[in-house]
């Protein structure tokens, strides 16, 4: 088989670039605005384009869609069948690439990445895709998930003299495929499958082909994707929001389990060698995904607005106003203000523009860092009872913050209202948690967290709530068997067992994981 050659432009010194809205953890400047993000930290987003003779520009459209996934490092690696071009930098999508690096990308074939780091230190050594030259030919991949069992394999593949390049778990998949026998590159990717545990949405790129693989849960998503003037051309992503800025068609969700291999032959649809029950996120409907996505059928908008209309029948309060937490908490308010038929306003405004050039004043500024990023409108709260609604409490620290603020700007009472279940445990499923202890509701009572929030009240919607709501909204071709959902973080209840069970997921932390 001939060689072929791997390009990298960029030299792996590229330089750290602090993203917008979300810093990089190494930034002297990061802390103010990370001290108030108190979310679930989202992972990564991945896109694949098949046949267009712009692939690497069509996969920066793409990624910039799905920056919501990542913000820390932004990649692509096309092929123009003869040899592999790969650019991966530091910050946002828009900083990683310039139109004369997109022109270094040629061929008609690309994948891309977006990252948060879970796994692995956050460094331009783990910006993904990853991409290697083998005896077999040029391969690279990339991942949105966590591989659970990484650690251990890849203490034995470096046992045998495998050497690795970076952190991240998902390198250890390149090695398991150049090590396979086979020969068809998908028979190699199963064999690499065969040993892995985990969540895995994965992207690889060949000199010819690109293959799509969803763990046998489908933990986390990924969907096919079509240009209507070009039936030949494909695209894959995390989420079909990906496909509304190229054109682009949203065919179906790949499977649990299934592999498509596209290549000059068309598309393939290939089983997985291990079958398990599907496990999607549900912490995709709460947070994670776009609210103009569609997941699994459904809209994510629409989910999260029957979160808030079941939510309002669970925990109503008595109030003359509901806002959200902008943004990803106006679908729920909408839906639980129209339910009980308070007004809903918007109380608190948003800036977009924060992180990127910040200095913290040295004098003390009442809620400085959660001001950078909201504000209120006093003639919006003066006066009034007020239900705010956010779509999860992690640590309590963000909505100790806007209660205090919305207070200060006059209200009378303040009711929080959140559109999930509490978050009592960490998520090992390629999402970026604290500590089990730095959940608020891990070992404090409803009734603690109002009083440290500060709030009047505090409900939350209930585990069965939300996924009669999820089950609700839909069309027929959508999963409405409850059971197939992954709500691990709210009721410890593990698809994948661990022990013992690790302090934390964060990305600083020693993993110490292994299936059981
Ligand atoms: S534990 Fe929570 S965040 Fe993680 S995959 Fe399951 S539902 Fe999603």
């Amino acid at each position: 088989m001939t060689r072929r050659h791997l390009t990298i432009l960029d030299p792996l010194a590229t330089s750290p670039v602090t993203p917008r809205g979300g810093s990089h953890p190494s930034s002297p400047l990061a802390s103010p605005l990370n001290d108030d993000d108190d979310h679930f930290h989202d992972q990564c987003g991945v896109f694949a384009v098949y046949g267009h003779s712009e692939a690497a520009n069509i996969a920066y459209l793409g990624l910039h869609a799905l920056q919501h996934r990542g913000q820390e490092s932004a990649g692509i690696v096309t092929s123009d069948g003869e040899a592999m071009y790969a650019h991966r930098a530091m910050g946002l999508v828009q900083d990683a690439f310039s139109a004369e690096g997109l022109q270094k990308l040629p061929g008609r074939i690309a994948i891309g990445h977006v990252r948060y780091s879970t796994a692995g230190d956050t460094h331009i050594r783990n910006a993904q895709p990853f991409a290697v030259d083998s005896a077999r030919g040029s391969l690279a991949v990339c991942h949105n998930g966590n591989l659970t069992n990484a650690d251990e394999i890849r203490a034995e593949l470096e046992a045998e003299g495998s050497i690795f390049s970076s952190t991240s778990d998902t390198e250890v998949l390149v090695h398991l495929a150049a090590r396979s026998k086979e020969i068809a590159i998908e028979d190699r990717i199963l064999d690499a499958l065969a040993r892995v545990k985990g969540a895995y949405s994965l992207l690889f790129l060949t000199s010819d082909a690109i293959v799509a693989v969803r763990d046998p849960r489908g933990i986390r998503p990924l969907c096919l994707g079509l240009l209507p003037s070009r039936k030949d051309v494909h695209v894959i992503a995390s989420e079909p929001v990906a496909f509304d800025l190229i054109g682009a068609e949203y065919v179906r969700d790949i499977e649990p389990g299934e592999m498509l291999v596209i290549d000059g032959a068309g598309v393939r649809s290939l089983r997985l060698r291990e079958e398990q029950q599907p496990q999607s996120c549900i912490f995709e409907y709460v947070y994670f995904a776009r609210p103009d996505s569609k997941l699994n059928g459904r809209s994510v908008y629409e989910v999260r607005k029957e979160f808030g209309r079941t939510l309002a029948k669970e925990s109503p309060a008595e109030a003359e106003v509901v806002i959200p937490v902008p943004d990803s908490g106006v679908p729920a308010a909408i839906g639980y203000a129209g339910a009980l038929g308070i007004p809903f306003e918007m109380g608190l405004i948003r800036s977009h523009y924060v992180g990127r050039t910040f200095i913290e004043p040295q004098e003390s500024i009442r809620h400085f860092g959660v001001r950078l990023k909201l504000n209120t409108v006093e003639e919006i709260l003066r006066g009034k009872r007020v239900v705010v609604l956010d779509d999860s409490i992690v640590r309590g620290t963000t909505s100790r913050k806007i209660i205090k603020m919305v207070r200060g700007a006059g209200a009378r009472e303040v009711h929080l209202r959140i559109s999930s279940p509490p978050t009592e445990w960490p998520c090992f499923y390629g999402i970026d948690t604290p500590t089990r202890r730095e959940l608020i509701a891990s070992s404090h009572s409803v009734d603690e967290i109002a009083r440290y929030v500060t709030a009047d009240s505090v409900g939350y919607l209930s585990l069965h709530g939300m996924l009669d709501a999820v089950t609700r909204i839909g069309d027929k071709s959508s999963d409405s068997n409850k059971a197939h959902y992954c709500h691990a973080c709210f009721s410890g209840r593990y698809a994948i067992p661990f022990a013992p069970l690790p302090e934390s997921t964060s990305s600083s932390s020693k993993r110490r994981l292994s299936e059981v």
